[in-house]
C-alpha cells in the first residue's frame, strides 16, 4: 500500500509519500501556507505531490489512498471543511472536490490533524504500548486527540476531544472558534505571542531571557491554561498518559517541567501520579505518520 498524505496546518504544509504498512516516509516535501485562497494552497499541492511522485520514480496509479489531516473540523464524508479557526478563508470549501480534480478514482479520506497525530502516537509511537492516551498538540492552535481502548474516542457529532475549547475562564480573551476565554486562547503559539506583544514563540522565549516580566507572565499563564485541561481531563478519564507535540512544545525539556509541575496542582494525587506526561516521539513527522495511520484504519 502506498499513500499520499497531507497535513495542513495552520502555518504550514506538509506532503508525503509513504508505506503505511512499513511504518516508513518515503518522500516529504513541506511549504509555508500562502495567506491566499484555498485554490491557490491546492494548486501548490498538487505541484509538489507531482514533483515527490517523479522523485520517488512512481506514477500517479501506484498511489492507492489520500489522507489528508486537517486544521479543524471536516464533514469527513463529504470532504468539506466545516470551521478550522485558524484558516477562515476555508470555511465551507470543498476539499475533497478539489483534490479530486487532480487524483481521480482513488479513496480520498480524511482527519483534524490531532486526531490524525494521536493515531500516529497509537500505530507508531509511544502510544503503542498504551491503551487510553490524549494527544494534545500545541502549535498555531491547540487540538487533541484521544485513544480510549486502542480506538480514537470521536464523539457523537464527531467533535470529541476538542481540548483546546474548554472553557478555562469566564468571559476570557477571545477564541478564533467564536467563544471567550478557550484554554487555545492562552496557550497556543498564536495566542502566547499576541499576548506577549512579540513575533512569535522564539521571540518571546527570547525576551523571557532579558528578563521581560510581562513576557513571562504570558508564559507562565500559558502553562497554567494548558494545566488545567490537563487537570481536568485526569480528573475525568484518569488516563495513562498525555502525549504533548506541536511545534510550542519543541521549547524542550524545559517546558515539560513547568507544565507537569503546574498539572500537579489541578490533579489529585494518584490520578496524576498514575499519568506519564511526555512529548511526542514521532516529533515533527507526528501528522504525517498520522495520515498514514489514517490510511490504515480505512
Ligand atoms: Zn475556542
Amino acid at each position: 500500500m502506498t499513500s499520499l498524505g497531507i497535513d495542513i496546518g495552520g502555518t504550514k504544509i506538509s506532503v508525503i509519500i509513504g508505506h503505511p504498512k512499513k511504518g516508513k516516509i518515503i518522500a516529504k516535501e513541506k511549504f509555508l501556507l500562502p495567506i491566499e485562497s484555498p485554490e491557490k494552497t491546492i494548486e501548490r499541492i498538487q505541484l509538489t505531490y507531482e514533483k515527490l511522485l517523479k522523485q520517488c520514480k512512481i506514477t500517479a496509479d501506484e498511489i492507492d489512498i489520500v489522507a489528508i489531516g486537517c486544521p479543524g473540523s471536516c464533514d469527513y464524508t463529504s470532504g468539506r471543511a466545516i470551521n478550522f479557526p485558524n484558516m477562515p478563508l476555508w470555511r465551507g470549501y470543498d476539499i475533497k472536490k478539489a483534490f479530486q480534480k487532480f487524483i481521480k478514482h482513488k479513496p480520498i479520506i480524511f482527519d483534524n490533524d490531532a486526531n490524525c497525530a494521536a493515531m500516529a502516537e497509537k500505530y507508531f509511537g509511544t502510544g503503542k504500548k498504551i491503551s487510553d492516551f490524549l494527544y494534545i498538540t500545541v502549535s498555531t492552535g491547540v487540538g487533541a486527540g484521544l485513544i480510549i481502548n486502542n480506538k480514537l474516542y470521536r464523539g457523537i457529532s464527531l467533535d470529541a476531544a476538542e481540548f483546546g475549547h474548554m472553557t478555562i475562564v469566564k468571559n476570557g480573551e477571545q477564541c478564533g472558534c467564536g467563544k471567550k476565554g478557550c484554554l487555545e486562547a492562552y496557550a497556543s503559539g498564536t495566542s502566547l505571542a499576541r499576548r506577549a506583544g512579540v513575533k512569535d514563540v522564539p521571540e518571546l522565549l527570547k525576551e523571557m531571557r532579558k528578563g521581560n516580566t510581562h513576557a513571562q507572565l504570558v508564559f507562565d499563564e500559558g502553562i497554567h491554561a494548558l494545566a488545567i485541561g490537563i487537570g481536568n481531563t485526569l480528573q475525568l478519564l484518569n488516563l495513562e498518559a498525555v502525549i504533548i507535540g506541536g511545534g510550542v512544545s519543541t521549547i524542550g525539556e524545559s517546558y515539560f517541567q513547568k507544565i507537569r509541575k503546574a498539572a500537579k496542582e489541578y490533579t489529585w494525587p494518584r490520578p496524576y501520579d498514575h499519568c506519564t506526561i511526555m512529548q511526542t516521539s514521532l516529533l515533527d513527522d507526528v501528522v504525517d505518520y498520522g495520515t498514514m495511520a489514517l490510511a490504515l484504519s480505512f
